[in-house]
């Protein structure tokens, strides 16, 4: 395989795969995030991106998509079982995710997640040319930058976590806590969500490595890591051209139609995910109904809940709770034509997403921990006309930007009712004023300015290694 100057490695590669008609698999690149923040890039820099295809056994055979060169790495059954459901998903997710579900330490993951790591870093050191960046992704691939560093000196490696990195209390009841961090440590700069992550980790590697470390460097092992916060975006641009397309127009009016013209749409939109804090907003909607504060002849609440995870015991009970919650405030409030609460299970296409956006009169957006959630972003970008109302989690990433928001922390049901009650009877000129400052401040702060921020702080280190004795 031909060598890249620049090497993306994450758990996943960014590709749909879509049943051609004939029956065939067919790959596109999968649209959003990070693939197309680095599309623009990816013109200029020739560049081949590391990852897992999806299925199991022998990777497939891929061709490059729009100049990006893909290089799968395959995953066993009982890979996929320790390293992507087990120790990532069940281990460090639910750690890092502030505990709010008990993460399950079972000894025979590691072993698995250190090989799948190493599987990673052989992949990317096989494809990088001399002096190349290799930009590594996420929870999934903690171990990889320590492990390329060891198998190729010459890379200037950076290393982001998604995914909110906890405070030491927590990270120090990890097993494996000294190799983790170390691993990621491999890197030279190590970004995150918020600085307040950075602070966690410069605490954790002087109590745990001895460095001498402050939030934005750390000296360890006689080598510099710099560390920072970059807050993830959106496609700004894709979003509000897909919500102001007449397709998508014409679909949110047969949207509304559909619900019966109500005065009032309430939407959430999330994996099915216990960090996502769907059960309390379920609480908080069925005591509205209950107190007679908000009536199911007016109001519908809408409920994208996509399947998630699903061979993970954690995320099987979440779902029984929650549709058994579902189907008891149904039951309860609902009339014959009109349920309170539209449950949905199931993916949906951006054009649709965008389609639910325009609809929406409230986002309900209450996680109890989120590393920043798009969601919120993409509801602001889509909302051109000014109109809707985003009710916000303080405890997501994306609440230290999106100020102007309806902030909530959704452990208070009693504060989540009033904030959902006061986003509701909000003044047109109040949201107008509010959503236009929200999409004011990520048009300047889309997908491109967040992977051009991180790649110039990368080559600035990289530059100023050079240049150190
Ligand atoms: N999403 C989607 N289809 C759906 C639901 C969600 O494509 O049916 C996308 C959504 O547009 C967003 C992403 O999935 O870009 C979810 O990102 P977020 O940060 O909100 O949560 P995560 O799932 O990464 O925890």
């Amino acid at each position: 395989m031909r060598q890249s100057s620049l090497v993306v490695v994450a758990n996943r590669l960014p590709l749909d795969d879509n049943a051609a008609p004939d029956g065939a698999c067919e790959w596109r690149r999968s649209p959003g995030g990070l693939a197309s923040a680095l599309h623009a890039i990816l013109e200029q820099t020739p560049a081949t991106w590391v990852g897992w295809a999806g299925g199991i056994g022998p990777a497939p055979q891929l061709s490059d998509i729009g100049g990006l060169r893909l290089r799968p790495v395959s995953l066993s059954a009982a890979e996929l079982r320790g390293y992507y459901e087990g120790f990532a998903n069940s281990t460090l997710w639910p750690l890092y995710h502030d505990a709010v579900q008990q993460p399950v330490f079972d000894r025979g993951w590691w072993e698995t997640y250190r090989i799948v790591n190493r599987r990673f870093a052989e992949a990317a050191a096989e494809v990088a040319e001399h002096g190349a960046a290799v930009w590594v992704q996420d929870y999934h691939l903690q171990l990889v930058p320590q492990m390329l560093r060891d198998l190729r000196p010459d890379l200037l490696i950076g290393f982001f976590m998604h995914v909110p990195f906890p405070p030491p209390e927590l990270y120090m009841q990890l097993p494996r806590r000294v190799e983790l961090l170390r691993g990621m440590l491999g890197a030279d700069l190590v970004g995150f969500q918020r600085p307040q992550a950075a602070h966690n980790v410069a605490q954790l590697a002087q109590k745990l490595l001895g460095a001498h470390a402050t939030d934005d460097v750390i000296t360890v092992d006689g080598r510099t890591v710099h560390t920072g916060a970059f807050p993830v975006s959106i496609d700004v641009a894709e979003m509000r051209a897909l919500s102001s397309s007449p397709d998508v127009l014409s679909q949110a009016k047969q949207l509304r139609h559909d619900l019966g013209q109500p005065k009032r749409v309430l939407l959430s939109v999330d994996r099915l995910d216990y960090t996502k804090g769907i059960e309390h907003r379920l609480t908080a909607y069925s005591e509205l109904l209950r107190d007679g504060h908000v009536k199911v002849r007016d109001t519908v609440m809408v409920q994208v809940a996509v399947p998630s995870r699903e061979q993970v015991d954690s995320y099987q009970d979440l779902r029984d709770r929650i549709e058994s919650e579902v189907g008891r405030i149904n039951g309860e409030f609902g009339r014959v034509g009109e349920p309170a609460i539209h449950y949905l299970n199931q993916p949906f296409a951006r054009s649709q997403l965008a389609a639910l956006y325009q609809t929406a009169d409230v986002m309900v957006v209450t996680p109890l921990r989120d590393g920043m959630n798009l969601v919120a972003k993409e509801f602001v970008a889509a909302r051109e006309d000014g109109g809707g109302a985003l009710v916000l989690s303080e405890f997501a990433g994306a609440a230290a930007e999106l100020e102007q928001a309806f902030l909530v922390n959704p452990h208070d049901v009693d504060g989540l009712k009033e904030t959902l009650l006061h986003a509701m009877s909000a003044e047109p000129a109040d949201l107008s004023a509010r959503m236009t400052a929200m999409r004011e401040h990520l048009v300047g702060h889309d997908i491109l300015a967040w992977a051009r921020a991180y790649l110039t702080a990368l080559d600035h280190t990289g530059r100023l290694a050079e240049r150190l004795p």
